[in-house]
């Protein structure tokens, strides 16, 4: 018998344990535009210690310097050869190595920059991950985290996840979407109200309610390889207040209001672009926090500004996303959201975002978007942004009478003021979203004019976004509940009776909505002119409105009838699109007629054609 004798070397001298608690960006990668990286070392007095990277390819240019002792902030240049791998941070005190920290750096996935992005081909189905579906119960309670699951509590936690999201990414391609926005997936340990995401408890990790980082980076690539891109949620504006910054900030001017009086935001948006502001309504604007539960951070501090820009290009990378959207694009500081797209496109030339600015005002909305001359001179990299213009006249425009200044005239005047954006195409268009009623709700339960709403957002001009559950009518009794608009999709969960995913126990009108929208969607996928195409639209009248989307190779008109009764559309006032006899094939009801300028076009019904 032959024995092992093993021998365990104790280094006393070292153990991270008690130093090094925290690293980020956790890693990195080669081969970056960027060749710079800071990175956030957090451990009790290591501020105080001197550091040593053992890799030859990177160099520490600088430790910033910061009054909290517990932070070490270091600014490295890699070298465009540096090789990816794995090596050692150390940290000395007087009497030799304190701490050693594996880091490691990684292959770039792609060496070209060019990467797959969102634009107006695709269309978006958003999902709210707690509420979707249920696809691991094992997660729903994890020891040691604030919230559990309560599944009785609207505002609680449901106990949806990424595994739910992976078990119906064939539904969701069926559908014929070709992405998928999901509310935040990062940790929000907080207490309560967690479900939601977007109080941030930790920049760099899936909540594991939801799954682990490793589950993410696999929905992205199942997703990818339906045909499914990623559109990963981000909020630069504020983080949870029981992110683990707020027991310990680095800096004293980590967070506005740090340290004072809770001081809300006033949310007046026109305040930034304002001629006559009161620079006072513009701070709060901008300094004041989103609610008293999520503190704002202040990214005029420049090592919280490239933290926050290197977190999202980490993502990018890490999970080879196909875009962002930023939560409350207009609160921040906004010379640090210019810094921010800019950097992104610089590290991912024409990687797509799209900001969220909740205001009525395509003037407001312009303001921030990429190519738009500001009488200020501001300046963005944003390519898209959320049209709530649009989205706000909707659903009236639909539902009111064919009056003086009601009805669908609001749409057309919404369209005409186009002209405010430097690109219009790029805009994400949406019925209702998660801070909203949704939009079956807001069309009072009207099937005819839930189709019309749809039809409409699949064949306008932009990006459209459809919220999960729309497909099959979801409901809500209380209009502005945001726990019952995000309720559970049914179908998600074990023992669910009615299931949305296979169509059992669903009524026939969530059935026919489901076909109608699975045929836009399918359709659209294909059709140059919605894709690229140009938009021509005719003043509505006698409750008609009629618009066309063309190109070279296609064109498509779009007829939405408000009338009931049957009736003749005269066609001569569309000759321009119509100068000869042709025939037109009804997208919809797979039907196919001849057209002529010189005749009319039967409307059976109200309806979109
Ligand atoms: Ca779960």
């Amino acid at each position: 018998m032959r024995y092992i004798l093993f021998f365990i070397f104790i280094l006393p001298s070292i153990c991270n344990a008690q130093h090094i608690k925290r690293v980020e960006p956790p890693h990195w990668y080669t081969g970056m535009a960027n060749n710079n990286l800071q990175l956030m070392l957090y451990g009790q007095n290591i501020g105080k210690l001197l550091p040593q990277v053992m890799h030859k390819g990177i160099k520490i240019k600088d430790i910033l310097p910061v009054p909290n002792r517990n932070y070490m902030i270091l600014d490295l240049e890699i070298s465009p050869d540096a090789e990816a791998k794995s090596f050692d941070i150390l940290l000395r005190g007087r009497k030799g190595i304190v701490a050693r920290q594996r880091y490691e750096l990684r292959e770039r996935r792609s060496k070209s920059n060019q990467r797959a992005t969102f634009s107006s081909k695709d269309a978006i189905y958003l999902i709210t991950p707690d509420r979707f579906a249920n696809g691991d119960p094992e997660n729903d309670e994890i020891k040691g985290m604030k919230e559990g699951l309560d599944r009785t509590n609207e505002g609680g936690r449901h106990g949806g996840d990424i595994q739910g999201i992976i078990d119906n990414l064939d539904y969701i391609k069926e559908m014929g979407f070709t992405a998928i926005w999901i509310n935040p997936l990062t940790e929000n340990d907080q207490s309560e109200w967690s479900y939601h995401g977007y109080a941030t408890t930790d920049y760099y990790k899936v909540d594991r309610r939801y799954g682990s980082n490793e589950d993410y980076v696999r929905l992205a690539k199942l997703a990818k390889e339906k045909g499914l891109g990623i559109i990963m949620d981000q909020i630069a504006n504020h983080c949870g207040h029981q992110h683990w910054w707020m027991k310990d900030p680095p800096t004293k001017d980590w967070f506005n209001y740090q340290g004072k009086e809770f001081t809300g935001t006033n949310h007046r948006k026109h305040s930034l672009l304002d001629p006559y502001v009161a620079p006072e309504d513009r701070e709060i604007m901008t300094h004041g926090w989103f609610v008293k539960t999520m503190p704002d951070l202040n990214q005029r501090n420049s090592i919280l500004s490239t933290y926050l820009i290197q977190n999202s290009i980490w993502w990018i990378e890490y999970a080879d996303l196909y875009g962002i959207r930023q939560d409350t694009y207009s609160y921040p500081f906004k010379e640090f959201m210019t810094a921010w797209t800019c950097a992104i496109d610089t590290e991912y030339p024409g990687f797509n975002i799209v900001g969220e600015e909740w205001v009525d005002d395509p003037g407001v909305i312009a303001y921030w978007q990429r190519g738009k001359e500001n009488p200020d001179g501001y300046t963005s990299c944003l390519k898209s942004i959320m049209d709530f213009p649009m989205n706000m006249v909707l659903a009236d425009a639909i539902n009111e009478p064919e009056v003086w200044g009601k009805g669908l005239i609001k749409l057309y005047e919404m369209i005409a003021k186009d002209y405010h954006y430097a690109d219009p195409m790029e805009l994400v268009i949406m019925a209702d979203n998660h801070d909203m009623s949704r939009i079956y709700e807001r069309l009072e339960g009207n099937f005819e004019n839930f189709k019309i709403a749809m039809s409409y957002l699949l064949t306008m001009r932009g990006i459209p976004q459809i919220y999960y559950g729309t497909e099959i009518l979801m409901e809500h009794p209380i209009s502005d509940s945001h726990g019952q608009i995000r309720s559970d999709f049914p179908g998600g969960w074990k023992g669910d009776q009615i299931n949305g995913f296979t169509n059992r126990g669903l009524n026939s009108d969530q059935k026919d909505a489901k076909g109608f929208l699975r045929t836009l969607l399918n359709w659209r996928k294909n059709s140059a002119a919605i894709h690229d195409g140009k938009l021509m639209h005719y003043e509505p009248q006698q409750g008609i409105y009629v618009y066309f989307r063309y190109s070279d190779t296609e064109t498509v008109m779009v007829v939405i009838n408000k009338n009931e009764e049957p009736l003749e559309l005269d066609l001569s006032r569309f000759e321009r699109f119509i100068p000869e006899p042709m025939m037109a094939k009804d997208i919809i009801r797979n039907t196919s007629t001849s057209m002529d300028n010189t005749t009319t076009l039967s409307l059976k019904q109200k309806g979109a054609y």
